[in-house]
């Protein structure tokens, strides 16, 4: 979600930023008669067409939207680098309330802007989004995804994405505890979403000891019925007991009030953007001996499900490609390990080490 921080009203040079951040382009958009107000942000195309969701989200500002596109375009860039895929990182914000905003002019007019970006951008679905809106975006341009089986699409990623997160943490719990095995661990789980469901039911297979929480405490006491959980209110899942800490719900959880408070020794969830100060929080997490595996690389599930769609693949492709995500996760906590640096600084410089063995500019990623 947009921070408090705006990098481009506050500098009152958006070509500055982007040269800072690494962008290629950014493009706003704007359809009176729908009322569509958007921003679509390519960050780096050196690896394949940029690929990244479309958001719709209420604003406060254009410089809130703004800064969340670049924030959330520059994340896909590392996400897809570091997980081996070849693609680029985009995003597209939607300025609007997803449940009064919608109508099927306004996809359509973002659609007819991403179609003349010519492929550089390829949408998919974020927060406020369904397959409907894609379906709309797709009668305007093909370069979409997340589309409904019906229509071509490959369907929902959080089965995929949920794989990923449980493959990597066992990776991590062997980094941890000398064996990958879950048997017996107690998981903490924020969320009992789909991600979080899909990650539960594994999870108890393996007969680990779960705790789980949601907002909704309903959906909480609904997984923990089909899954043996026990059940903590939101507000205490900070201060609850836990091997492993596993953030499935919203972005910014993990921040300098929350972050003293943790009793886990792994933190590995589904959540995007679960650092609300990625340098910071990374250091504090790693200063409190808590091994934090970078969210980017532990929910690739997602985009590799994606990417699967736009190969015209079957699904069961996309489990086999979500299997990289165990050595990939060994792979960043062994180059932390080497580098003494944080696993998200060490998941970065892999993910730029790819790009700039492809040619990209090492100027743009300000390696
Ligand atoms: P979802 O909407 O199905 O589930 C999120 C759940 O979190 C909801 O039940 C909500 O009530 C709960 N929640 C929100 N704030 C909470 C809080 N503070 N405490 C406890 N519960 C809270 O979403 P999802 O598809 O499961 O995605 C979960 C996270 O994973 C998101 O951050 C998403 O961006 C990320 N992600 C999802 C995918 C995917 O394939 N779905 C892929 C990559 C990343």
């Amino acid at each position: 979600m947009p921070s408090s921080q705006d990098p481009v009203t506050g500098s009152g040079s958006l070509l500055r930023v982007m040269s800072e951040m690494g962008h290629e382009q950014v493009v706003h958009c704007c359809d009176p008669e729908t009322g569509l107000r958007a921003i679509i942000a390519i960050h780096d195309t050196t690896l394949g067409p940029s690929l990244g969701g479309v958001r719709m989200w209420p604003y406060a500002s254009e410089g809130e939207a703004l800064t969340d596109v670049l924030r959330l375009s520059r994340a896909m860039t590392y996400k897809a680098a570091v997980s081996g895929l070849d693609l680029g990182g985009g995003k597209a914000v939607v300025i609007g309330d997803s449940r009064t905003g919608k109508s099927e002019g306004l996809f359509r007019a973002l659609g007819r802007f991403v179609e003349g970006l010519s492929g550089r951008y390829i949408a998919a679905e974020d927060v406020g989004m369904e397959e409907r809106d894609m379906a709309w975006m797709r009668l305007e341009t093909r370069h979409v995804t997340g589309l409904p089986k019906a229509d071509g699409g490959i369907g929902n990623p959080s089965p995929v994405t949920a794989y990923g997160v449980y493959l990597s943490m066992k990776a991590a719990v062997k980094s941890a505890y000398g064996s990958d095995s879950l048997a017996g661990r107690r998981i903490l789980i924020q969320g009992a979403g789909n991600v979080a469901s899909h990650l539960a039911h594994r999870l108890a297979g393996d007969g680990a000891r779960l705790t789980v929480c949601d907002l909704h405490k309903s959906r909480a006491e609904h997984l923990a019925g089909l899954t043996g959980a026990d059940v903590v209110e939101a507000g205490d899942v900070f201060e609850a007991d836990a091997d492993v800490f596993s953030p499935c719900a919203l972005g910014a959880v993990l921040n300098d009030r929350t972050i003293p408070m943790l009793k886990a020794d792994v933190v590995v969830g589904g959540a995007n953007n679960m650092l609300e100060n990625p340098e910071r929080d990374a250091a504090a997490l790693a200063a409190k001996g808590v091994l934090y595996v970078p969210d980017f690389v532990a929910n690739a599930g997602g985009i590799m499900h994606v990417s699967c769609e736009l190969e015209g693949k079957e699904e069961s492709h996309s489990y086999r490609l979500a299997e990289a995500i165990y050595d990939n996760t060994l792979r960043v906590l062994e180059r932390a390990g080497r580098d003494g640096a944080t696993t998200a600084r060490a998941a970065e410089a892999l993910a730029e080490e790819r790009i700039r063995a492809a040619g990209g500019s090492a100027r743009r990623l300000r390696v």
